[in-house]
């Protein structure tokens, strides 16, 4: 991978997604603090904590985000990552990244939430993750239901594939918005006996 990824960066060398100057993801000039997080109208039921680092109304990182899910590379979800403190992340905590359907994992040839998963082993090494939570039912895109459709069409989507059920999850996924896929998850964690269900996501949204 680190092949793959040092070809790209020299046939696609990172540019700023503000300028297009070329070097890093974001210029000197635009490398400003991220908006950080505010807090939305998502509620939880089965999630026990939620952190997310950054507002995805931040320009910024909204482009980077996209950039990140369009272009097969780990190094946006690292630079996004390093600009956070997952040193802060309890290493009881088992990560779990938010799944994709297989057939969307195949259309995009990865799953961000992976790739942010990894960028955090990489800055906290004491984090481990498993790749056990998978979606079995492709879902249609929660933006377009309503909010009686988005709790049907979470349903039954999740399974555990892994011989062992960790006691305490941390979910790690790009963006939230309305927080229904999240919950989902962490009800279906529940249901198979996890105590805990945290959540670490890179970008909030508007619910
Ligand atoms: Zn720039």
């Amino acid at each position: 991978m680190k092949f793959l990824n040092d070809t790209l960066n020299i046939l696609f060398p990172p540019k700023c997604v503000l300028c297009s100057k070329t070097g890093q993801w974001l210029c000197i000039n635009h490398d400003t603090p991220l908006k950080p997080a505010t807090s939305n109208h998502a509620q939880y039921k089965y999630l026990d904590n939620i952190s997310a680092q950054f507002s995805y109304s931040d320009p910024k990182v909204q482009k980077c985000i996209k950039q990140m899910k369009f272009r097969f590379s780990a190094d946006i979800a690292d630079f996004l990552v390093q600009k956070t403190s997952p040193q802060e992340i309890n290493k009881d905590l088992m990560l779990v990244p938010v799944p994709m359907h297989w057939t969307r994992r195949l259309e995009r040839g990865f799953n961000q939430s992976e790739k942010i998963a990894q960028a955090l082993v990489r800055e906290n090494p004491e984090l481990e993750i498993k790749y056990s939570l998978k979606k079995i039912k492709k879902t249609k895109r929660q933006s377009q239901l309503t909010k009686a459709e988005r709790a049907k069409n979470n349903q039954n989507a999740f399974r555990w594939k892994g011989a062992t059920i960790p006691e305490k999850v941390c979910l790690v996924d790009d963006v939230v918005a309305s927080g229904a896929t999240i919950d989902a998850a962490a009800a279906y964690l529940k249901s198979i006996g996890v105590k805990e269900v945290h959540a670490w996501v890179l970008a909030r949204g508007g619910a």
